[in-house]
């Protein structure tokens, strides 16, 4: 503790009078109350952002996507039964799943699942790979007429030869749950209300959830993939809580990524490559969310394979100030976002 203090203080020495005031208080409260007072400091930490001395009395935290979903979730459960208990909607989500893409049927799997669990219903249509892009416009057409029916997700990849841009730009924008229709980007872009992209959407509830402030941060997002990297650069940039940083978008052709990363308070990876983010690209205190799942083999596993992030965890989670591990980090988070939005589009039905 006493060498702990030393570290403190010297960071301190350079830091704002106000910051310095703050600090004996934190300190003063530290020793008095011991761990009982730990979580406050960490948030008065936050908000007077001070990584430096953050590192020292508070360690690592994992941002753990599954309990966050099941606080959310179970709010979104009795928000739903609210509604319908005063005689409105049910909210219902159907799902398209179009071919037999392993992890594509556990994404919808788990959707469906969860709309069971909050007490919403749902319809699962499967399609054949081999259906024509005018056969799927005909379901999206029937799903945006039939009024049981507030929010439609089609399962992304496509088969090559369908457009994923036809598709989604005719889904019904008041039933574009997983926004990512043209209409609810530009919304999105504008700063209005309307249906976020679940993922980003899914990110934003995880900050919050946090007290994570972002504000005047330098957010570093890699990847600008319509459905993560872009609209979460749009989020994170908006002059609002929790997206009030300074944003960097990289990418595939970016040339200097390492010193990019290097200087971000926030990592945002979403780049879909085992392991991307080394640890020698992430400064201390850094805040990183990791949106990459990906399957490698492993040998010691009876499947065969594991999941693995965009990001290199076990070295870079001890640089870290808060880290998302994957899986059970954004995928619970991103179920969270659609389901909110679902529920929204029974609202304004
Ligand atoms: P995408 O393939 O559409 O986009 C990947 C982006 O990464 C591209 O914009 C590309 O420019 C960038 N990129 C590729 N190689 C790069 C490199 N060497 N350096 C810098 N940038 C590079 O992928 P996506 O749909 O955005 O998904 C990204 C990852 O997130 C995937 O692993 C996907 O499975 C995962 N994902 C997870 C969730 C979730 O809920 N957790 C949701 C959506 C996507």
């Amino acid at each position: 503790m006493t060498g702990n203090l030393a570290k403190a203080a010297k960071v301190v020495h350079c830091s704002a009078r106000r910051s310095r005031v703050f600090f004996i208080k934190c300190v003063w409260q530290y020793c008095v109350n011991g761990k009982e007072c730990a979580e406050k400091m960490e948030l008065a930490l936050n908000r007077f952002s001070m990584p430096a001395i953050r590192a020292i009395f508070a360690p690592m935290q994992i941002l753990d996507g599954t309990a966050v979903a099941a606080h959310i979730k179970a709010q979104i459960k009795e928000e739903a039964a609210a509604m319908k208990a005063s005689g409105g909607k049910t909210p219902h989500l159907a799902a398209v799943l179009v071919g037999n893409d392993p992890a594509s049927e556990a994404y919808v799997g788990s959707k469906v699942r969860t709309c069971e669990e909050l007490g919403f219903g749902s319809t699962l249509i499967r399609l054949e790979a081999s259906i024509t892009e005018g056969e799927l416009l005909e379901v999206v057409k029937k799903l945006n007429a039939d009024p049981e029916v507030n929010g439609i997700l089609v399962q992304l990849p496509l088969p090559k030869h369908i457009s994923d841009d036809i598709i989604i730009n005719n889904i019904d924008p008041k039933k574009d749950v997983d926004g990512f229709h043209p209409i609810s980007q530009g919304k999105m872009l504008l700063g209005q209300p309307g249906f976020l992209p679940a993922t980003p959407y899914g990110i934003l509830l995880m900050l919050e959830h946090y007290n994570i402030d972002t504000t005047g941060k330098h957010c570093v997002v890699i990847g600008r993939s319509n459905i993560v990297g872009t609209p979460m650069t749009v989020l994170m940039s908006r002059n609002s809580n929790p997206g009030n940083a300074t944003v960097t978008i990289c990418h595939s052709k970016t040339t200097n990524l390492k010193e990019m990363v290097l200087s971000a308070d926030i990592i945002i990876a979403a780049i879909g490559r085992p392991r991307f983010v080394t640890a020698d690209m992430v400064k201390e205190g850094a805040i990183v969310i990791d949106v990459g799942i990906n399957r490698i083999d492993d040998p010691t596993r009876k499947s065969g394979s594991r999941l693995v992030g965009d990001v290199d965890f076990d070295n870079v989670a001890p640089k870290c100030s808060y880290i998302t591990p994957v899986p059970k980090g954004v995928g619970p988070m991103t179920i969270c976002g659609l389901m909110k939005n679902t529920l929204l589009a029974a609202k304004q039905a």
